[in-house]
């Protein structure tokens, strides 16, 4: 797989107009090469590729990334460093993730690169990203397994929830839950949102307790190797919900199948975004959505592409992203919807498969 990975950036050197190049981004440097490792970066040319780690590491980025030859690095004298790392390549124009690296590395790389007249550092401003947009079928099984547990966890609300039981209990079931069903970890903290917390688009499950009447917001996702899914439900806890849980709750879903019974790959992130858009600002809830229609999920949580009103380019097949209105209003709390799509050229097809059943009965 790293082989493939390796053609695919070397390929896309000339547009990038560079000789050779330096990835310092761990999750990049994870995709392009296999290695899981806290610590290393990867320098590639045409005709060579290394992987820097150190001690630490030596024996994992071996039998993880066999493609790459190993370089011992480390903070003595005895190692290479990453200057040494980028003169190896011996190419004149080396690339580096300019949204990577900080200030203060760069100043210190390009100092001890001083020596080498021949050698220019050029920055490239995430190159690597897209790339990783469209999913293999060994990276949408990961996500779709991790998808699976979630889902799971999710389906338990409705048995979990109780009047009286804190957002941070809730929480803390739900994480039990998905780590039992054989999650690595979370893909992110849980969010729990009672009532007006539910206003808060990113609430971090308190002490609040739940009680009837209240709309609450439960948005996780399941770890898998790596790999990341996203999921967020609203219930209404109470055997007859309220006006403004049933008009506000029909509004999102009614903006989500918009999103979902129209998209397709090659469509632009912000056409997608606008079929859930329209429909909630149509009804007078524009400025209540704050957030974009969904992002792209795979090694890391919130990853390119984008369904956002910004963004003008299009969403290949084969991306995976949350599709996710979401509207909020303040003192009383807030509705979203969200599930996990890969975006093919007939439609979403779908990786989430909760049901929605928003109604808790006490
Ligand atoms: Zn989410
Ligand atoms: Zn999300």
């Amino acid at each position: 797989m790293s082989k493939e990975r390796l053609e695919k950036i070397r390929s896309n050197f000339e547009s990038w107009k560079v000789d050779g190049i330096l990835i310092t981004n761990l999750t990049n440097v994870r995709w392009a090469s296999g290695f899981t490792g806290s610590s290393g970066m990867l320098a590639i040319t045409a005709d060579n590729a290394y992987l820097g780690t150190d001690f630490r590491y030596w024996e994992q980025a071996a039998s993880q990334a066999p493609d790459y030859e190993l370089v011992k690095m480390g903070r003595t004298a005895e190692f290479v460093h990453i200057d040494g790392l980028v003169k190896m390549l011996g190419v004149g124009r080396v690339g580096f993730e300019a949204s990577d690296m900080t200030v203060a590395a760069f100043g210190d790389l390009r100092k001890k690169c001083k020596d080498d007249e021949s050698l220019t550092l050029f920055p490239l401003n995430s190159r690597i990203e897209p790339l990783r947009h469209t999913k293999t079928e060994s990276e949408l099984e990961m996500i779709r397994k991790a998808a699976v547990i979630t889902d799971a966890a999710m389906a338990a609300v409705n048995n979990l929830a109780k009047p009286g039981m804190t957002e941070r209990a809730l929480a803390w079931e739900l994480e039990k839950h998905m780590r039992e069903n054989g999650a690595d970890g979370l893909a992110f903290d849980i969010i729990v949102a009672a009532g007006p917390n539910g206003a808060m688009a990113h609430h971090h499950p308190s002490d609040t307790q739940l009680k009837e009447g209240d709309t609450i917001i439960v948005d996780m996702g399941a770890m898998l190797d790596g790999y990341h899914s996203d999921l967020t439900r609203t219930f209404f806890l109470g055997n007859t919900p309220d006006e403004t849980f049933k008009i506000v709750y029909d509004l999102v879903h009614t903006a989500q199948k918009n999103a979902l019974n129209n998209m397709k790959a090659g469509m632009k992130g912000q056409e997608i975004d606008a079929f859930a858009r329209e429909v909630i600002a149509d009804a007078g809830h524009g400025d209540k959505f704050g957030h974009s229609l969904g992002h792209g999920v795979g090694l890391n949580i919130h990853e390119g592409p984008s369904l956002s009103s910004i963004y003008d380019q299009d969403i290949p097949s084969g991306s995976v992203v949350s599709v996710e209105p979401g509207v909020y209003l303040p003192g009383w709390g807030g509705v979203r919807i969200e599930d996990l799509v890969v975006v093919t050229p007939n439609g979403p097809e779908f990786l989430s498969n909760c049901p929605k059943t928003p109604i808790i009965p006490v």
